[in-house]
This record gives structure tokens, sequence and C-alpha cells, in this order.
């Protein structure tokens, strides 16, 4: 008996749509206004639902389809609005590990090693505070040399200049594990 999810069934039958859904379609779809400028991530669900609604278009798919008795949709890797929306404010995503290392590419700020911890620049010790422009991607051994100490204490210099994230940047950083058919579009 073939599952169906909100009257779609796969196309081929089995795997079922549960199983398709979790090992091979993209659990979330990169959404882009109208403009083409990336706005957010979607669940697959919600992305269909603005597919079938008419408010948003499929730009990347691998292929895949879902079909109900009348309608046939690709699996949306990256859709579209059909209508501009004004973004009145962007999030900014907050500094941790992950987002860290992430904008700095896991490259220590200091020997641009690879780097698996964060270092606030000017030391929380003395009065450093934890914001994006404070903290950057380090590798161990930096960040214990460090330690404490200023960079004019020690005579280094930043590799890097630490920015805030904005626009396509944050989204990406605040993506865990972009889909690869997203690049393009976080790039612009
Ligand atoms: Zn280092």
């Amino acid at each position: 008996m073939p599952t169906n999810v909100g009257g779609f069934e796969t196309l081929q039958g089995p795997p079922a749509w549960s199983d398709l859904h979790e090992v091979v379609a993209p659990r979330r779809s990169l959404l882009l206004n109208a403009s083409r400028e990336p706005l957010c991530v979607v669940s697959l669900h919600r992305a269909i639902a603005l597919v079938l609604g008419g408010k948003a278009v499929v730009l990347e798919s691998d292929g895949r389809v879902l079909r109900s008795q009348s309608l046939t949709v690709l699996v949306p890797q990256v859709l579209c609005l059909t209508r501009y929306v004004h973004v009145p404010f962007r999030r900014v995503v907050p500094p941790t590990r992950r987002t860290v290392l992430q904008r700095d590419s896991h490259r220590c700020g200091y020997c641009a090693g690879p780097a698996e911890t964060v270092d606030h620049i000017h030391p929380r010790s003395r009065g450093g505070v934890h914001e994006w422009t404070n903290v950057v991607a380090a590798c161990s051994r930096c960040n214990h040399h460090k330690a404490d100490r200023l960079l004019s204490e020690i005579g280094w210099q930043l590799l890097i200049t630490p920015v805030v994230p904005r626009g396509s940047a944050a989204l990406l950083v605040a993506a865990t594990r972009p889909h690869p058919s997203w690049h393009a579009y976080l790039a612009a």
C-alpha cells in the first residue's frame, strides 16, 4: 500500500514517501526572494506547499518528482518566490563555535592551520566581549599559547579581519549543512 502524504505519492511507488524523504530527498529547501536573493531555509513540506499554492517555482531539483492524480511536482532543492517580499530586517546569527568556525572556513586566524577552537581576540577575562568582531577560529596550539594575552603583548597579528556575517553569508552560517545545490545562490 503506497504511503500518501498530503495527497502525493512517490512516482515510483516504493520506496514510500517517508523513506524517500528520509533517505534521498532534501529535508530542507533554499527559498529565494523573487530577486533571487536567499531568504531562508524551509522544510520540504513547506516548499511543496509554496509551489502548489503558486507562490514559488522550483529552480533546482535532482529530478525526483512527487505526484498526485492530477499534479506532478519536482522535489525542490532551491525555489524562488513568484512575488518579491520586502524583508524589513535581517536576523543576525549569534557567534557560536560552529558558526565562527564556518565563517572562518575552519582556518586558524593566527597561523592558518586547521582550527577547532574559537578564541576571543580581546580576552574575556580582560573585558573582551562575545561578539563576531572579537572572535576568531583558532587552532588549539595558538589558542593555548595566546591564552589571556593581547595580540600586542605577544607581537601577533590576525591573518583575517573578523566581520559580522550578513545576508547570504549569515544564511550559509545558519544552515548546518548547506545542500551542494544551494552554493551558487548563497555565493551571490
Ligand atoms: Zn594556529
